[in-house]
Parts: C-alpha cells; sequence; structure tokens
C-alpha cells in the first residue's frame, strides 16, 4: 500500500512534467474513483484548467489547478499515477491529456482509489483538517508535539501511529520500521513511553520515510513511479517482512505478528515486550 514515501516519490517526479502545463481532457473510465461526485462534475472543474502546483499532504497527492481548485488525489491500496502509459496498461481508471500532447493514468487494479475536489484554500484546509493530523516531514513534528499528542492514550504505539488523524502518511511499513529504528515494542501503551523514547521515535519517524523517499519508496505490491520503474526501499528494509530472518543490531530472530490488524515485525530483544499488554 502506497504510504508518504511512495505518494512523495510520484509527487517529485510528476512535478516537472506536469506543473504549468494545462489540462485538455479527462476521462474518468470508473465512476466509483469519484463517488458521490458525478464525474462530470470533475471534468468541468478541471479541463481547460493550468496545474500551478502539485503538492502532498500525508498520503493524498494535491493538483492545485488554476483559480485554487484542488483535485485531492489518494491512491489507497494500489493506485498509481503513470506518465506516458502503454496503451495496453490495465486497471486504468482515468485518464488525463496535458497541452504538451503528454498524458496520464491513474491506474488501479483493486479500485480503492479516490478523487476529490476541493474549491479554494479554506475548503482545501478544512478537507484537512478533518482527515489529517500532523505532516512528519515537516517542521511542526518536533518531539515535544509527539510528546503532547501520545499523552493519556492507551492504544498500542503502533495503531497509534497508523491513525491519519494523528501523525499523515505513516503506513504499515513505515510504522514497522520507524518503532524498529526507535526500539519501541508494538504493542508499548502510547501514554506510556517516557520522553526520550518519543524522541527516539519522532527521530524513527522521519529517518524511516526520509529512507523510504531517498529510495524512490518501496514497491512490494503494484507501486510503480511514473515512468513504471519501481521504488528500491524493499531491498533496504531493517526488519519489516524479515519474520524468521536474524535482526541486523543483535542477531536475534525477527517475528512476525498481528497489532492494530496489519503484519507487524519485530526483534524482541531491541524492542522488549510491554510487561502487561495493553
Ligand atoms: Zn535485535
Amino acid at each position: 500500500m502506497p504510504e508518504l514515501p511512495e505518494v512523495e516519490t510520484i509527487r517529485r517526479r510528476l512535478a516537472p512534467l506536469v506543473q504549468g502545463r494545462t489540462l485538455t481532457a479527462m476521462q474518468i473510465a470508473d465512476p466509483r474513483w469519484c463517488e458521490p461526485l458525478h464525474p462530470s462534475a470533475l471534468t468541468d472543474a478541471l479541463v481547460g484548467r493550468r496545474i500551478e502546483r502539485l503538492d502532498r499532504r500525508g498520503k493524498y497527492l494535491i493538483w492545485e489547478a488554476q483559480d485554487e481548485v484542488f483535485l485531492l488525489l489518494h491512491l489507497r491500496m494500489t493506485g498509481t499515477v503513470l506518465y506516458d502509459p502503454a496503451p495496453e496498461t490495465p486497471y486504468v481508471r482515468v485518464r488525463f491529456a496535458l497541452d504538451d500532447g503528454h498524458r496520464l493514468s491513474f491506474a488501479d487494479p483493486r479500485r480503492f482509489g479516490t478523487g476529490e475536489l476541493a474549491f479554494g484554500r479554506p475548503a482545501l484546509d478544512a478537507f484537512f483538517k478533518a482527515r489529517l493530523g500532523i505532516e512528519p516531514l515537516g517542521a511542526h513534528f518536533t518531539s515535544d508535539r509527539l510528546f503532547t499528542l501520545t499523552r493519556n492514550r492507551r492504544t498500542p504505539i503502533k495503531a497509534f501511529l497508523l491513525d491519519q488523524r494523528r501523525i499523515a502518511g505513516v503506513g504499515n511499513i513505515y510504522a514497522n520500521e520507524a518503532l524498529f529504528r526507535a526500539r519501541i515494542h508494538p504493542l508499548r501503551a502510547t501514554g506510556q513511553l517516557k520522553r526520550r523514547q518519543v524522541a527516539a521515535l519522532r527521530d524513527a519517524v522521519i529517518g524511516a520515510l526520509s529512507a523510504g523517499v531517498d529510495a524512490g519508496g518501496a514497491s512490494i505490491d503494484d507501486f510503480r513511479h511514473p515512468d513504471g520503474v519501481k521504488g528500491a526501499f524493499q531491498n533496504e528494509f531493517l526488519v519489516h517482512d524479515r519474520a524468521g530472518q536474524p535482526c541486523l543490531v543483535c542477531g536475534a530472530t525477527v517475528v512476525k505478528f498481528v497489532a492494530a490488524g496489519r503484519g507487524t515485525y519485530a526483534c524482541e530483544r531491541c524492542q522488549p515486550k510491554p510487561r502487561r499488554r495493553p
């Protein structure tokens, strides 16, 4: 599932290719993509407008068009944006044409990806305020801020990290990697973490996400770069997907279990289990 680094990878690759271009056509092949809006609501709002900026918030890719019209694209499970895709590309749900003759496709085998609209910056801000917490690669993600967010929370820290309303953009892979880096067990009660552990976790979240961005994201399912190339972060996992293999730090065996409903990997020597399970 694409997380912040995968969306950021798409944004970085696509931004120089689409910024300043005008959208000349848009074809929505699957109306479920933009429900409850009618496809014509999106095409009417966007076609003919220049794309001013490609931005990102959490796992959302934000297309800022002229006159503060925003297309908010979420890739969900298997979505990806392709630039000049091969004509036989499967699972294409939306097609875009640019005024320089290039084309874009949103391909999505599982069809959970979504397209939404916001008109004007206040509407955009309200949209995200209702859905997303702090941006982990932004300036406001300090250890003091994270410490405040974690107080009085009895939820296990893994579930806390996955909650987009607390921290935006962290999914299963990067939560596993960040907790390993911070040497915190995924089932530790969030509110019981000490200040120094929260500080380590803040650095670990940034470290794991930045490593993912630097590697062009992780390609374990359908994620591809806009040019079809796969990301390489799956070759750099410290703990994720390494069950039964030796911990890269201490040599103990990495274990897999379910936490927050997701496949969770940890070294229980480096990340000691809580004494009492929350
Ligand atoms: Zn270890």
